[in-house]
């Protein structure tokens, strides 16, 4: 392949959608969207393949690379098309990031009138036929139901303009290099072709070798940790399902008790409604976008700057050059696009020999993002766990007792000493005492903990190993589930029946062993018991620790699995 890798360098001046060549109706539907900005992917991807260019990129998700493809696919579409075969083809690894594509294709392509159809296993074959009969303009497909369809000759790809693998290593890892292959020879010889991945092994690059015509190259993280850049933070994420972000937020919050805390979020549209939910909560959030005047800007950074808001909810556009001497947290409501603009935004923290602390909720999807950052920064992010219920309450019981040292160190108590008095004729002084701390416990936090629910923890997993649900493949065989090497599988013999969750899992694990959390592999809770995924080295430690201990209540027989 004769193509140089390309970089994003975020210290230039970045060109907006509207400098990279995108038709109104699209960059329509990007504002309307609220996104203030093209991703690092997406300024690369963008030109290249809006002039037909071929081209290989290495980014997970969580970077926008949806976008980076779909826009210039949606804007080479000739208005005045003819006939009903598709022009694109997509294909991906899973049924959820079919429906997800296409939903994408349909958010940006619905001024152009797109039509874009997922199929996959699992739904039934019929309304994907009469869906295809229709006339579709693109089709997003797991390869193994696309070539189902290739066989009946319902899809037909002799219209192709542009094919793209989307997740390419996950496709390969799925066992699905076969099927693709036998997808390409249906197409024609002049298509354009893309190609994204998250990792860029030896068989990606022969297939792109195999398959891309002199591509552009794109790649958005360096493989060099950036020298000194990233501050010295505590970093840690968080691996929660979108559904349940806002409330997970909301309890990292009331955990850390952050002084003044910025919140990064990827668009405008995000940024009003988590400030709205915020504020609900109790929290004193302002937002901050490029949507705003300079005016507005200004107003929300002084009530910041006052103390009279304490949660700055923000797009990075907003944020760019603002300094804020309080701040103590920052936070990723998602995962930064690309490791430079997470190194930009920790950066307002920790300066001047002050403890930062950034935090990321992650989408277990975007785990693998979380490790290029790790590896681009050169530094730790640390997984926890969700606090709990039980671990706010403690939380805030501390914040009350410190409340009260503070009080019995320094405030004048007499006035109250002839309360105190009187009401120990008649209690006993330390029921006056508990009766005062439950007052002012209830005045200093007011929202009863009682209302908060537990967020349901999602497991650590690393890349290669648990799937996300959804496999589909030909003939809907479901491959062996790859395993790390150097980790074995604990069968606890308690599961979904007795109310076991993941976290139950780890929790008994971390707390009867030495082992880490993060070092727990994938977690699979099936209704009579459940497998958890541990390294070789420790898996005796584990065992003898579950045997010693209850889960939900119960003593559960714990062995290694012998499947
Ligand atoms: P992807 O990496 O394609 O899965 O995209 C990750 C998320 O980023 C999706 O929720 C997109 O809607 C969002 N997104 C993509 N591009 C942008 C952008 N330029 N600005 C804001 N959000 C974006």
């Amino acid at each position: 392949m004769s193509s140089t890798p390309v970089l994003p360098d975020p210290s230039t001046e970045s060109p907006a959608f509207t400098d990279l060549g995108l038709r109104p109706e699209l960059l329509g539907a990007l504002s309307a969207l609220g996104y203030e900005e093209p991703t690092p992917i997406q300024r690369e991807a963008i030109p290249p393949l809006l002039s037909g260019r071929d081209l290989l990129g290495q980014a997970a998700t969580g970077t926008g690379k949806t976008a980076a493809f779909a826009l210039p696919l949606l804007q080479r579409m000739p208005d005045d098309r003819a006939g009903d075969d598709p022009l694109a083809l997509v294909l991906v690894p899973t049924r959820e990031l079919a429906v997800q594509v296409s939903e994408a294709f349909h958010r940006y392509g619905k001024d152009l009138g797109a039509r874009v159809l997922p199929i996959y296993g699992g739904q039934p074959i019929g309304r994907q036929l009469r869906a295809l009969d229709g006339g579709i303009d693109v089709v997003v497909a797991t390869p193994g139901r696309a070539l189902d369809h290739i066989a009946r000759g319902t899809l037909r790809l002799g219209n192709l303009a542009t094919v793209v693998l989307d997740e390419a290593d996950e496709m390969l890892d799925m066992g699905f290099a076969e099927d693709i292959e036998a997808i390409l020879e249906h197409t024609p010889e002049q298509r354009q072709t893309v190609l994204f991945s998250a990792t860029m092994p030896a068989r990606i690059d022969g297939m792109a070798r195999a398959h891309l015509t002199d591509p552009v190259r794109i790649l958005i993280a360096r493989e060099q940790p950036l020298a000194g850049e990233a501050p010295r933070v505590r970093q840690s994420a968080y691996l929660v399902a979108r559904a349940h972000k806002p409330a997970a937020l909301g309890r990292v919050l009331d955990v850390e008790s952050p002084t003044a805390a910025i919140v990064f979020c990827r668009s405008r549209e995000e940024v009003d409604r988590l400030t709205e939910t915020m504020n609900g909560r109790g929290y004193r959030a302002e937002a901050l976008h490029g949507g705003m005047s300079q005016e507005q800007r200004d107003r929300v950074m002084g009530r910041l700057r006052a103390g009279t808001a304490d949660l700055l909810v923000a797009t990075d556009v907003a944020a760019r050059g603002l300094d804020v001497e309080q701040l103590s947290h920052v936070v990723n409501f998602d995962v930064p696009s690309a490791p430079e603009s997470y190194v930009h935004r920790i950066g307002r923290v920790g300066r001047a020999g002050r403890e930062g602390v950034a935090i990321t909720l992650a989408e277990p999807r975007e785990h693998r993002m979380l490790k290029t950052i790790e590896r681009v920064t050169g530094q730790r992010i640390t997984i926890d766990k969700i606090p709990t219920v039980a671990d706010l309450r403690t939380r805030r019981l501390e914040l009350t007792q410190a409340a009260l040292r503070e009080s019995l160190l320094e405030d004048d108590l007499d006035p109250f000493r002839v309360i105190v008095e009187t009401l120990s004729d008649e209690f006993d002084l330390m029921e006056v005492a508990l009766a005062a701390v439950k007052l002012a416990h209830e005045a200093t936090l007011p929202g009863s903990d009682e209302a908060e629910e537990e967020i349901p923890q999602v497991a650590v997993r690393s890349p290669r190993e648990g799937r996300p649900s959804g496999y589909e493949s030909r003939g809907e065989r479901r491959p062996s589930r790859p395993r790390t090497a150097g980790t074995t599988q604990v069968f606890i013999g308690v599961g979904r029946r007795a109310g076991v969750r993941p976290q139950d899992l780890v929790g008994a694990i971390t707390g009867e062993t030495g082992v880490r959390g993060r070092d727990i592999g994938s977690i699979e809770i099936a209704d009579r018991f459940s497998l958890v995924e541990v390294p070789v080295a420790v898996a005796d430690e584990v065992i003898a620790g579950l045997r010693g201990s209850t889960i939900k209540g119960r003593k559960a027989t714990v062995r290694r699995d012998r499947s």
